[in-house]
């Protein structure tokens, strides 16, 4: 059994009443939970975020600016590495038109920022 001690802390942009019931789900209402999530998101799409984390990386916090979103992320890097993973680190995340055409995201990092951030 997990200890409360181990419970996943929910971002603060997670209304609490969405975050209490989110703990009482099973694996598996969590993953269709998951797939409603991305559908809502896909629905809403001239709101979608250019933010998608890499594989070895974990979005804390992704918050819409304007003209910017600022994300706040950790980032593992080599394995074996005994600080991973690192962060988080801020950064602010910017769709940028390209003179030949299309978008394309410039991540620009601001700072490292203190654990109880
Ligand atoms: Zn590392």
């Amino acid at each position: 059994m997990a200890s409360p001690a181990d419970e996943p802390t929910p971002p603060e942009v997670v209304p609490e009443q969405v975050a209490g019931e989110l703990s009482d789900l099973t694996p598996e209402e969590l993953r269709n939970t998951i797939i409603y999530a991305q559908e809502l998101l896909q629905f809403h799409d001239e709101t979608a975020s250019p933010v998608e984390p890499g594989p070895d990386e974990e979005i804390l916090r992704a918050t819409e600016r304007d003209g910017y979103t600022e994300v706040v992320k950790r980032a593992a890097c080599a394995s074996g590495c005994e600080d991973c993973p690192h962060g988080p680190y801020l950064y602010h995340v910017k769709e940028e038109s390209r003179p030949e055409g299309g978008t394309k995201v410039r991540w620009t990092f601001v700072g490292a920022l203190s654990e109880a951030e």
